[in-house]
Formats: C-alpha cells, sequence, structure tokens
C-alpha cells in the first residue's frame, strides 16, 4: 500500500495536527549515529534522549533496523520488539525513583520505529500543547507491554486509523493519575506540579 510520505515524531504532532510541515523527524535517524545522543547500543537497538523531552526523563528506543513505524511491524519482529521493551524496562529500573510510561505513538511515521519511555511526572518546558498531552496520555499511546501481547498473542497490531488517532489527540484534557479536567494547558501543567513528590 502507497501512504504518502508524511513524518510524525512526538514534537511533530502539533503541525500535523494542523497539517503544517516540521523538519526534527530528520534529526532522528541523525541522532542515532551521533555518539553524543546515545545514551546506549547494543547490536539491535540504540537509545537516545529525547531531543524534546515532555517530561524530566524521556528516551527513545530505535531499532538498527530500518522499521518506518509501529503500522509496519510484523510477526517476524516479535523478538525486536519484546528486546526493546526489556531494554526499556531496565531503563526505568535505572531511575527507580519515577514511574514510566513505555509506548509507541499511534500516527504513522515514514522515519523510524520509536519507543517512548516518558517519566509520568510530565514536568517539562517542552510539553506545551494538548496534543503533546494527549499522545501520551490517551490511547493514541499505544503502551509496549500491550503491544508485545498483542504481537505474541494475535501476530499483528491492531491497527487504529488516523481519524481514531486525530480524535484521540483532540481528547479533552485529562489528568493520567486523578479525575482532574484542567481547562486549558496552563492549569494542567499547574496541576501536574501537585502530583510530584508525593
Ligand atoms: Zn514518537
Ligand atoms: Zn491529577
Amino acid at each position: 500500500m502507497k501512504r504518502k510520505a508524511t513524518a510524525y515524531t512526538s514534537e511533530q504532532l502539533r503541525q500535523s495536527a494542523t497539517g503544517k510541515k516540521h523538519h526534527w523527524s530528520a534529526g532522528l535517524l541523525k541522532s542515532i549515529e551521533d555518539p553524543e545522543c546515545k545514551v546506549r547500543e547494543d547490536d539491535k537497538i540504540v537509545v537516545i534522549k529525547d531531543k524534546y523531552p515532555k517530561a524530566q526523563l524521556h528516551y527513545l528506543v530505535l531499532p538498527k533496523e530500518d522499521i518506518p513505524s509501529i503500522w509496519h511491524v510484523k510477526k517476524d519482529h516479535r523478538d525486536l520488539l519484546t528486546h526493546m521493551h526489556e531494554v526499556a524496562c531496565d531503563l526505568a529500573e535505572g531511575h527507580a525513583d519515577h514511574e514510566f510510561f513505555m509506548g509507541y505513538h499511534a500516527m504513522p511515521s515514514m522515519q523510524r520505529l520509536h519507543l517512548h519511555v516518558i517519566s509520568t511526572d510530565f514536568n517539562s518546558p517542552c510539553l506545551k500543547t494538548k496534543y503533546h498531552w494527549n499522545s501520551f496520555t490517551t490511547r493514541f499511546f499505544l503502551h509496549s507491554q500491550d503491544v508485545c501481547n498483542q504481537l505474541r498473542v494475535d501476530g499483528e497490531i491492531k491497527k487504529i486509523s488516523r481519524e481514531l488517532s486525530t480524535d484521540y489527540l483532540n481528547t479533552k484534557l485529562k489528568c493520567h493519575k486523578c479525575s482532574t479536567q484542567p481547562k486549558n494547558m496552563p492549569d494542567l501543567k499547574r496541576h501536574l506540579l501537585t502530583h510530584i513528590g508525593k
């Protein structure tokens, strides 16, 4: 199937949702090659820090194999995705004082598959928009454990349509830790601070 070559990264969600282009995605592949950016590496994966961290700790685990997006993952990638999940868990264990979300964004990207490993404080100046927030806290975010389970049990990952993905990004703001529904992003960011250090 031929798809329009549009790339999305966490930083691009706002632009993608508004139909504008952004150029950070090209930097993703460059970052894999840059030893300065690398946190960890083995024969199958590279770990880098997200250039625009949306929380205190925000890593990306990328396969060396050229897999453009989560929707290009096949049954045969099961072991690779399990390995990426284990690397993510290991990274998280190195920061026992933080909780983490680990997962993939639902919007197709033509650049390189990447697993987000992000601390759940979401305390970062780079977290600016509702789309940023919803990309990690709604079903737009495909949790790594679920993805691995689906691959193991069903042999494939259940597709989420572009329309549904966009709906998730446009969901009303809601706290990921309580039932609070902040009015806007400044309100959310203030609220998030109340969960830190508890
Ligand atoms: Zn991403
Ligand atoms: Zn809350």
